[in-house]
């Protein structure tokens, strides 16, 4: 079917001569395999060998051209998860001259993208290595429009969620398995491989114990951009809710809260809300989305369904509860998720601290947290312990042990932390998108001295206002000064309402000082510093 199509649309023979004489073209952004992604013309799939081929020619292209160090350790990753060497991408050369004696390939004639789902069977994952990754890789390359086509190469299933997946093109995604369906050699007209990381904002503890990423470079507007337009191509609009609703998010095979029809109560009776309990087991996902996008707060376990606070509305409260001896503070995607910038929620933690609270199931398959397969000794170590240590991924038996407890709310705790919530301020949809313009670089700074005594000296400042300031409200302008003694290591640093200063304290004639001047919006938005100010006496 996919050959018919890719004849009605591409001249096979203008296509393979292009091939022949020109070979495979790359070129790539990216210093580093981690940060690569590449646009390929005519980069072929062998589905016989499951190789990519890149063919070579005088006329063909390859930016970078590592050499053999395209195998140290691979030219990219083809997920969003860093280094991981399981998702690796790497191709195989061949000169032109070789597909004379190859199966005719067969063309793709749509933009592709080609990538690998990480793990396309839990919800946090896919979104967060997946979607949205995607969704802005797709915003970074123009071909990639809403009718590229995507490619996923890690060799799994659809899995419970394509649907999902499907969202992002109008055109069906391609499988791996799909492929030998176009023959035995396919070529992609114009792709590019890889995906961006530039929204992802969690490790999960390959090379040190999980946590926020280093560097993290989205906000939570890019993250709401990407909610909406996944919402609009569901159906869905932001409810106007009349009245203000809880939402729980309940899992019903593992992990339980053993006690939500308590939970529920406390919620309706201290908070006076209606509560409305969601499920994957029991409703589509779209529904979820719904039901979330006009939710005042969301209460659920630790787990992959939180990845959906983020469609919830701004002001909203996310309530993550952990079973005993997991410390909430170690694991946080969605607190981290939360807390961006932007993402204007609410977040809190509750964690079970009572042992006669919790459910524990050593009998279960390791994978689900048993631990009657270890040693006596490690099983007794584990059941003593009252807090999981810091771990890596993706085994631990002590961390699986824990996470899959179900646990018994204690009410009266869990009453303590929704009154501390609706301290915060419960008001809906009331948070209006904070600012986040920056200040310019104050202009025109200029530096006097005067000497009064030999001892004592004055050293005045002044500056103009950043430029953009006078085109903005903003509540609260401030300047930070810093003043070095050169030679000196520390410097000292001042906080001014306005453009100019004098300063007399700990300022020496005859001594040179370096000045730095920078502009603050509302506490926290700085600006960059102005040209450093030297006075020489
Ligand atoms: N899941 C669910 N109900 C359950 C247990 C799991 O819907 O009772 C879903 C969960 O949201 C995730 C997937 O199944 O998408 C895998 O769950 P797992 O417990 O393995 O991962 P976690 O939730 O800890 O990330």
């Amino acid at each position: 079917r996919s050959q018919e199509v890719s004849q009605a649309r591409i001249d096979y023979h203008v296509a393979l001569q292009a091939l022949q004489e020109q070979g495979t073209r790359m070129v790539c952004t990216g210093k580093m395999h981690t940060d690569r992604i590449c646009r390929f013309d005519y980069l072929c799939y062998s589905s016989e060998a499951e190789e990519f081929v890149f063919f070579q020619s005088n006329l063909s292209v390859m930016l970078p051209n590592l050499g053999s160090r395209r195998f140290q350790p691979a030219l990219l990753d083809l997920s969003s998860v860093e280094d991981h060497n399981t998702q690796y991408f790497n191709f195989l050369e061949l000169p032109v001259a070789a597909l004379k004696f190859m199966p005719k390939p067969v063309f793709v004639p749509d933009a592709t993208l080609i990538l690998n789902r990480f793990n396309p069977d839990n919800l946090m994952h896919i979104f967060h290595d997946d979607l949205l990754p995607a969704f802005y890789t797709m915003k970074q390359y123009s071909d990639l429009d809403g009718e590229a086509r995507l490619v996923f190469m890690e060799g799994w299933g659809e899995g419970p969620y394509f649907d999902l997946y499907r969202l992002l093109s109008s055109k069906q995604p391609l499988l791996k398995e799909h492929l030998r369906n176009f023959g035995k050699l396919m070529c992609f007209t114009k792709s590019y491989v890889g995906l961006s990381k530039m929204t992802t904002w969690y490790q999960y503890g390959f090379v040190q114990p999980q946590g926020p990423k280093a560097n993290v470079l989205v906000s939570g507007n890019e993250v709401r951009q990407f909610a909406s337009s996944l919402m609009k191509k569901m159906n869905i609009t932001a409810g106007e809710a009349s009245d203000q609703y809880v939402v729980i998010f309940s899992r019903s095979t593992t992990r339980l809260i053993l006690n939500e029809a308590e939970v529920v109560m406390a919620i309706v009776q201290e908070l006076q809300m209606r509560v409305v309990t969601v499920s994957l087991e029991e409703q589509s996902f779209p529904s979820i989305v719904q039901v979330i996008s006009g939710a005042s707060m969301l209460v659920s376990m630790h787990g992959a369904q939180l990845i959906t606070s983020l469609f919830l509305p701004r002001g909203a409260v996310v309530v993550e509860l952990f079973p005993f001896a997991v410390n909430p503070e170690h694991y946080t995607p969605y607190k981290t998720l939360a807390s961006l910038p932007g993402m204007d929620l609410h977040y809190i933690s509750w964690r079970n601290t009572k042992e006669e609270n919790t459910v524990t199931y050593p009998d279960r398959p390791w994978e689900q947290g048993g631990i009657v397969h270890l040693e006596k000794e490690d099983q007794r170590r584990i059941l003593k312990s009252k807090e999981v240590p810091r771990h890596l991924c993706c085994r631990n038996p002590e961390w699986l042990f824990r996470i899959y407890q179900d646990t018994l709310v204690d009410i009266p705790s869990f009453i303590e932390l929704l009154k501390e919530a609706s301290k915060t301020k419960l008001s809906l949809r009331k948070d209006k998108a904070s600012s986040t313009v920056h200040p310019g670089r104050v202009r025109e700074a200029q530096c006097q001295t005067s000497v009064q005594t030999t001892k004592e000296a004055k050293l005045s400042v002044s500056w103009q206002i950043p430029w953009n300031l006078k085109y903005l409200k903003v509540r609260d302008v401030k300047y930070e000064v810093w003043i070095q003694e050169q030679g000196e290591n520390t410097y000292m640093p001042y906080i001014l309402p306005q453009q100019n200063y004098t300063f007399s304290e700990n300022i020496k004639p005859f001594t040179t000082y370096l000045v730095w001047v920078r502009c603050i919006f509302n506490k926290n938005l700085l600006g960059p510093f102005a040209d450093v100010l030297t006075y020489f006496w």
